[in-house]
């Protein structure tokens, strides 16, 4: 359901809250008062939802001692807080109803979209830091506890100081995720993806990194590092015979936009002696609309060079169709958040499908990012979308295991 009301929130530009609730004690409540632990526990979870929340939001229980409470189109973030501070009061309520003569510890910890995480996964985790905040500040204490701004600086530092040395001693790495043929099912290319595995914060999320990358001035470097691996790669691939499709790189709007960008491409293609045709792009929506005149023109480098664009991640953001037209990139990828909604709505269908119909009435190639389910890749497929990505066919499989599907999709020639 996070996973759900995040793709809700972003679509909709609002905010959405997880406050996740912990109950101390209970092993105390259980030996005092002869009462299974379990049933209590199970009353407060009804005693919450009616006392404190409010119908659209969700109660879930995540262990004996553990809910998490999702609070989806949040307006204020204020609103969190306050929700937090009803929970409390309702939960001593209910134990004092109960004529439970005991403190119960109660901690909440709050984490906020998109302001303390962009995805579910790290959202639970602001969560959860703020609720071992919560906890650190006082036993048998009811604490609201803010999102964990200081662990979540703590955080960025650390990955700001590494990432420069990662990305010189080759740190990095690369997974490549492949693309199908909506028809034949056949491996039409792949997407370079970039991974960090940190000694000490363990593997980090890439959305995380290149966000941190953009702010501190390391992306050039880094989607510069990406191109330079990826061009080993593919001639690496030529070299042992292998059938190589294109592999896409997605390239920050930061560097996109820099001078240098379409030569340094260049070089790199030039060095490695790759075809072109070899190494295509992903720009964001968002990176190319923020100076549509050099995006322009790089992008009219590019095409006489034989390098083929995608506008990545659309329908994410404010999708302009209008800048399509002007834009002229060669493909269209519309972002997983859509896809994922094919399955539920009627609406979400007629969107994607006018999507790939306008794209193609602009001789533009359509891809679908994140396909999940069998029953999307048929509606795909009865749309007329050209190619999918997505977890259904593949996830993004380091260097050996991509190799082994690009030797068991070689066509078998007479
Ligand atoms: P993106 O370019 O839109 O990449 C697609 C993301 O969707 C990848 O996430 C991929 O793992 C994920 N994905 C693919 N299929 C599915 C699916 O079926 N379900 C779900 N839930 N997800 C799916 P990843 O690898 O975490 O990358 C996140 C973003 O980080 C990328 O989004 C891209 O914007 C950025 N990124 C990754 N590598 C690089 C890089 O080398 N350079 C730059 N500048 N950005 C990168
Ligand atoms: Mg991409
Ligand atoms: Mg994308």
């Amino acid at each position: 359901w996070l996973d759900q009301t995040i793709a809700h929130a972003r679509l909709s530009e609002t905010s959405c809250a997880v406050l996740l609730i912990h109950i101390a004690d209970f092993r105390e409540v259980d030996e005092v008062f002869e009462v299974r632990a379990d049933d209590i526990l199970a009353q407060d979870a009804g005693a919450l939802a009616q006392a404190a929340l409010e119908p659209h939001h969700f109660l879930a229980r995540l262990a004996r001692d553990e809910f998490a409470v999702g609070v989806p189109e949040l307006v204020q973030h204020s609103r969190a807080h306050e929700l937090g501070a009803r929970v409390l009061g309702s939960l001593s309520e209910f134990v004092a109803a109960r004529g439970l003569q005991m403190q119960i510890g109660v901690n909440i910890g709050i984490a906020i979209y998109p302001r303390d995480a962009a995805t579910s996964e790290s959202l639970m985790h602001a969560a959860r830091v703020s609720l071992s905040e919560a906890r650190e500040s006082g036993s048998n204490q009811m604490r609201v506890f803010n999102s964990a701004a200081g662990e979540r600086a703590r955080r960025m530092r650390v990955i700001r100081r590494d990432l420069w040395p990662a990305i010189q001693d080759d740190a990095l790495s690369l997974v490549y995720q492949p693309k199908y043929d909506v028809k034949t099912r056949g491996v039409v290319g792949a997407e370079a993806l970039c991974r960090w595995r940190h000694p000490t914060l363990g593997a980090i999320n890439p959305a995380e990194f290149i966000m941190v990358a953009e702010q501190s001035g390391q992306i050039d470097k880094l989607d510069d590092w990406v191109i330079s691996q990826v061009c080993a790669q593919v001639r690496a691939w030529q070299d042992a015979g292998l059938p190589v499709v294109p592999v896409a790189i997605n390239v920050s709007g930061l560097r996109f936009a820099s001078r240098n960008f379409a030569q340094y491409l260049l070089e790199q293609i030039h060095q490695h002696d790759i075809p072109p045709s070899a190494i295509t792009l992903e720009i964001t929506e968002t990176a190319a609309m923020k100076d549509i005149g050099k995006s322009m023109e790089t992008l009219a480098d590019l095409q006489s060079l034989g390098i083929h664009v995608a506008l990545d991640d659309f329908g994410s953001g404010y999708s302009s169709l209008g800048y399509l037209k002007r834009l002229r990139v060669g493909t269209l990828k519309i972002d997983r958040t859509l896809i994922g909604g094919l399955d539920a709505d009627l609406q979400g269908r007629a969107i994607v499908g006018s999507m790939v119909a306008l794209a193609h009435e602009l001789r533009m190639k359509v891809v679908a990012e994140g396909g999940e389910s069998a029953s999307q890749l048929d509606i795909l497929h009865a749309m007329g979308c050209d190619e999918v990505q997505g977890y259904l066919m593949a996830m993004p499989l380091e260097v050996p295991a991509f190799v082994d599907l690009l030797h068991s999709a070689r066509p078998l020639r007479a």
